[in-house]
C-alpha cells in the first residue's frame, strides 16, 4: 500500500452546473516508478482524472491521495501540487518568465525554497530535461518540445515524486513529440519519477510499463500494452486505435507468420519479420 504515490478510492467528480459525472467511481493507484500511459476518446475523463491526481480538483465522492495526503485536507495544497506536479498540453501557456531560468525559478518561488538554494536547483533541473545550455535564452525562441522540456523542468526544480502529463506531445511536432516523450521516459528509468502520461499516441502507450483506458468517465482497462492492444476490436469501439506496429502484427499473423505480440514497435518489429526470412 505505501508504495502507491497517487491513490484514487471510488472517486466521482461533478463538474459545477453540468449534470452527470465527468468521472465515476474511478479506484486506481500508481506505484512508485511506475510510467503508466492513459487512453481515452475525447471527453472520457482523463484530465479530470489528471487534477483531481494532484489535488487541482476535489473529488465530489471519494479519496484521492497524494504520498498518503488526502487531497480534502487544505493544509496539504502545496505538499501534493509539488508531490505530483502536473504539465499542460500548451507550452505557451505555462511559460510565464522571458527567460528560462526564471521560468524554472517560478515554481520555487512559490513554494518558498530559500533564493540561495535556487540556482542550484534550477541548474539541475534544466540539466535533468537537456536544456542547461539554453538557462539565458528567451522562452519565446525555442522549439515547441523544447518550451515543454523547459515546463517540466520547472516542475522538476520542485522534486516531485510524480509527473502527470496531460497530452502534453499533443501540440508537438514528430521531432518534438519524441523529444518530450524520450526525456520523461529517461527520467522514469534513471530517477525512479513516476509518471502519468495521458496520451491519444498509441506508439507512446506502446511503450509504458502499464496501460490505463478510460471510456465515459470510468477505467475500463488497466493491463499491460501487450494485454491491452491485443484487445484491437474492444479499443475500436471505444473510438481508439492500437499501434500501428500492433495492426501489422495481427495482419502478419493472421497471413501465418510466427510474429511475436511483444513487438509493438518499428525496430521490434523489424527483427520479427527478420527472423522469418
Ligand atoms: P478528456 O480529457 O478525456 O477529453 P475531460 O476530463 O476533459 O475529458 O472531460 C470529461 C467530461 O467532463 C466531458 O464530458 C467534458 O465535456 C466535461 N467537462 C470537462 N471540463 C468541463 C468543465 N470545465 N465544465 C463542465 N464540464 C466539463
Ligand atoms: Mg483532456
Amino acid at each position: 500500500m505505501e508504495d502507491l504515490i497517487l491513490r484514487a478510492d471510488n472517486v466521482s467528480y461533478a463538474y459545477e452546473d453540468s449534470e452527470g459525472m465527468a468521472v465515476r467511481g474511478v479506484t486506481l493507484g500508481f506505484r512508485t516508478g511506475e510510467m503508466t500511459a492513459v487512453l481515452g476518446h475525447n471527453g472520457s475523463g482523463k484530465s479530470t482524472l489528471a487534477k483531481l491526481l494532484n489535488g487541482l480538483y476535489i473529488p465530489t465522492e471519494g479519496h484521492v491521495t497524494v504520498c498518503g495526503m488526502d487531497t480534502q485536507e487544505d493544509e496539504h495544497t502545496w505538499d501534493i501540487r509539488r508531490s505530483a506536479g502536473m504539465v499542460f498540453q500548451n507550452p505557451d501557456n505555462q511559460l510565464v518568465a522571458s527567460i528560462v531560468r526564471d521560468d524554472v525559478a517560478f515554481g520555487l518561488e512559490n513554494i518558498g525554497v530559500p533564493s540561495a538554494q535556487m540556482p542550484a536547483r534550477i541548474e539541475t533541473a534544466l540539466r535533468q530535461v537537456e536544456m542547461l545550455p539554453f538557462i539565458d535564452r528567451a522562452p519565446h525562441t525555442l522549439s515547441g518540445g523544447q518550451k515543454q522540456r523547459i515546463a517540466i523542468a520547472g516542475i522538476l526544480a520542485m522534486q516531485p515524486k510524480a509527473l502527470i502529463l496531460d497530452e502534453s506531445t499533443a501540440m508537438l511536432d514528430p521531432r518534438g513529440r519524441r523529444e518530450v516523450f524520450d526525456t520523461v521516459s529517461r527520467l522514469n528509468r534513471e530517477q525512479g519519477i513516476t509518471v502519468v502520461w495521458i496520451t491519444h499516441f498509441m506508439e507512446e502507450a506502446a511503450r509504458c510499463d502499464r496501460v490505463v483506458v478510460m471510456d465515459d468517465g470510468q477505467v475500463v482497462m488497466d493491463d499491460t500494452p501487450k494485454a491491452v492492444f491485443s484487445q484491437a476490436e474492444r479499443l475500436r469501439a471505444m473510438r481508439l486505435d492500437v499501434p500501428p506496429m500492433v495492426a501489422l502484427g495481427d495482419l502478419l499473423r493472421a497471413r501465418g507468420l510466427p510474429i511475436a505480440h511483444e513487438a509493438m514497435d518499428v525496430s521490434a518489429m523489424a527483427q520479427e519479420v527478420l527472423k522469418c526470412r
